[in-house]
């Protein structure tokens, strides 16, 4: 199963530092050049890095407080972090998505703020697989990552990332139950041979027992739906 699961990640790794980051980096992005698919998935992950942040600022301010965005993508949930106040460390398998994001903070975050009393602290960026992150936060986060697993890997891939946190940890997957519909849209989009890479869904039964098997509960559950993009948010915390 780990030779499975570390083919995987190659694959994955590869799709995201090509294709895959052309393909994200103009769905995360803002500019026209996004058919009416790509818009509807900008939208609905735009509402899973809102509903997120609603999360983490639910039980109080973010000022100083530690984050680890694992699978930080180009910046979309490390940046606006970053400007609550949190000291954020910001993390990809992907060297191509760190570059973007480490770009696109510099640009956010430096701009026009000369009161270093209110200046973000700009995010830590690595380049880095989450299997092998290490340290402590107050708060882990990784949303859209989990699709690119198969269950059998992601539940190491959710032990390890609740050993990282100390208070919280809020993950978003693709959640099983809109499993045929999907499929059968995707089946309507994409009638020739596919250039995304496999998409794994996940039932919320087995990640809340991947999550219980480390001694951790759920806290707080989201769903997010549009035409295209589903995810299931959930927030857990030591049991
Ligand atoms: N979390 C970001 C967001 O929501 O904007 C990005 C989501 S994107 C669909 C998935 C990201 O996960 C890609 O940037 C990819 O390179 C990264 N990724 C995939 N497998 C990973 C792994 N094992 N460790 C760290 N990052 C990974």
């Amino acid at each position: 199963a780990e030779e499975v699961g570390g083919e995987d990640k190659e694959v994955v790794k590869d799709y995201f530092n090509n294709s895959g980051f052309q393909r994200w980096k103009k769905i995360y992005g803002e500019t026209d050049d996004v058919n009416r698919v790509q818009r509807d998935i900008r939208l609905g992950h735009a509402k899973t890095v809102e509903n997120a942040i609603k999360m983490l600022t639910d039980e109080g301010q973010l000022r100083g407080v530690t984050v680890c965005d694992a699978g930080c993508g180009t910046g979309s949930l490390s940046i606006p972090l970053a400007k609550e106040g949190a000291i954020v460390s910001a993390s990809d398998i992907s060297a191509a998505m760190v570059a973007e994001a480490e770009k696109q903070a510099k640009e956010q975050l430096l701009g026009g703020k000369d009161d270093p009393s209110v200046a973000p602290v700009i995010p830590k960026f690595e380049v880095r697989d989450l299997e092998s992150l290490d340290g402590k936060y107050h708060t882990v986060v990784c949303l859209d990552v989990l699709i690119h697993y198969p269950q059998s890997k992601a539940d190491g891939m959710i032990a390890h990332l609740a050993s990282l946190a100390e208070k919280r940890l809020i993950l978003s997957f693709a959640p099983k139950t809109f499993y045929y519909d999907l499929l059968k849209r995707v089946g309507e989009l994409f009638p020739g041979p596919s250039k995304a890479t496999r998409a794994y869904l996940h039932s919320e039964a087995d990640v809340e027992r991947a999550l219980r098997k480390v001694g951790w509960r759920i806290t707080k559950r989201g769903l997010i739906a549009t035409q295209f993009y589903f995810a299931k948010l959930v927030e857990a915390v030591p049991a």
